[in-house]
């Protein structure tokens, strides 16, 4: 932590920094400040036209001035001497409310008045692939079930060990990594910390996987489905209520009835999850290619390992929501294109919600989703596409209003466009299917 940039940048051989802020569709902007100019750009800002990222600003709109918050401070260890932190955009004098930072950090300081602090840990997936983006990078990777393949994660050790290395250097605590479910997958965990924390470190960890992939030749990506028939990118959130000071778990209650370990208020927090599922997803899954890993057919390993209904279980991962172990829940519908801050704030929208109105996440289910999710005949499912997503969360004024209306109509326009981009292409298979009709 550090409150004075300047002094950091003395203490710890910092000649540049990246005043960074994420827009709406997640994608990581930066100016490089040098530290000599550090102290004065820490007071007025770095200063950028909003219209040329994704935030739903015009050209005529004033500068946004990114400050940046000392708290997130983190030093590039692959890069000595860069430091990158994260900030929160202003303009004409206070925060802007279309960036999803600010509304995280909004949110979280809602519900620490009432003593209620989200705790979660992430799991993004990623593929290693090569540079052209066609394949995975190791031509050898071709088990039919690949996950946990020693030789595989054997033939990555160089470029998983940097990474992991670099993690235990910033002191985030990583404790395991693996091959994943497809060829060419892996994935890294780490300990869990406060919401915003984690997105920050979620954040932190797409943008240092992409380079530390590139210094070893590779390509890094974390897009949900980036080959038809392989397992998908998730990512896994896994998460718990506690109090402000971090001392009690408010998820955890031994005398659960259910025998999971659980409190009444975490079932109502998967409750709300529930309840908001089928809308809350276009924060969760927000691109075209995310519904091309939920609802999929079998992968060639034998599962998806993604729900396709809004169910929740014991330790079960065929079902949206997995109690993995007493006092915590795993939501396993979101994948890393998410926005990591608006991601956050969706979940503890979500969740809280659940928890104000007691909502009940219904019957917990033992079944194995894949093979019997026919069985279940009053569960909702998931939008079947992007489109039908984006109507469901336009839909909900509740989450609208809770995340904040003015970054969820921002968001909800410019997913929208995307849409429409999207539908303007010709594919393939409308040509292959189609041409002789
Ligand atoms: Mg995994």
């Amino acid at each position: 932590m550090a409150g004075d940039l300047a002094d950091y940048a003395r203490k710890n051989k910092i000649n540049y920094f990246l005043f960074n802020f994420t827009d709406l569709f997640g994608t990581q902007r930066a100016k490089l400040v040098p530290a000599e100019a550090v102290g004065k750009m820490q007071k007025a800002g770095a200063g950028f036209a909003g219209f040329a990222t994704w935030l739903d600003q015009t050209p005529a709109h004033p500068d946004l001035l990114v400050m940046p918050d000392p708290n997130s401070v983190t030093p590039l260890p692959w890069k000595p001497g860069v430091a990158w932190v994260a900030g929160d955009p202003w303009m004409n004098g206070k925060p802007l409310e279309q960036a999803p930072r600010y509304a995280l950090k909004k949110l979280a300081e809602k519900y620490a008045k009432n003593n209620l602090r989200l705790m979660a840990g992430v799991e993004p997936e990623f593929h290693l692939i090569n540079t052209d983006g066609s394949a995975p990078s190791d031509s050898r990777d071709t088990q039919e079930k690949p996950c946990y393949d020693q030789a595989a994660i054997m033939r990555r050790l160089d470029v998983i060990t940097d990474i992991c290395s670099t993690m235990t250097s910033l002191g985030w605590g990583p404790y395991q990594n693996d091959h994943e479910d497809a060829n060419g997958q892996f994935e890294i965990n780490w300990n869990f910390n406060d919401a915003l924390t984690t997105a920050d470190q979620l954040a932190f960890f797409k943008f240092m996987v992409k380079q530390i992939a590139e210094k070893h030749g590779l390509r890094a990506t974390f897009m949900p489905k980036p080959f038809i028939n392989l397992t998908g990118n998730g990512c896994h959130v896994h998460l718990s209520v506690w109090d402000k000071a971090g001392k009690k778990n408010l998820f955890e209650d031994a005398k659960d009835k259910e025998g999971m370990g659980l409190s009444g208020l975490a079932y109502n927090f998967i409750g709300g999850l529930i309840n908001h599922a089928d809308s809350l997803v276009a924060i969760t899954n927000p691109t075209v290619n995310s519904y091309k890993r939920i609802n999929a057919p079998r992968t060639i390993s034998g599962a998806t390992w993604s729900p396709n209904t809004v169910t929740f279980g014991g330790n079960n991962r065929t079902h949206m929501v997995r109690i993995p172990d007493a006092g915590r829940c795993e939501f396993r519908l979101p994948d890393p294109a998410a926005n990591p801050y608006l991601l956050m704030a969706g979940i503890l929208a979500a969740g809280m919600d659940g928890v104000e109105k007691k909502t009940s996440p219904g019957k917990r289910l033992d079944i194995d989703m894949y093979a019997e999710g026919h069985t279940v005949k009053d569960a909702k499912k998931l939008p079947l596409n992007l489109l039908d997503a984006l109507r469901n969360l336009e839909k909900n004024s509740f989450l609208r209003g809770a995340i904040g209306e003015e970054v969820t109509s921002a968001f909800l326009k410019l997913r929208y466009a995307e849409w429409n981009q999207y539908c303007r292409h010709l594919t393939q298979w409308e040509r292959d299917t189609t041409l002789d009709c």
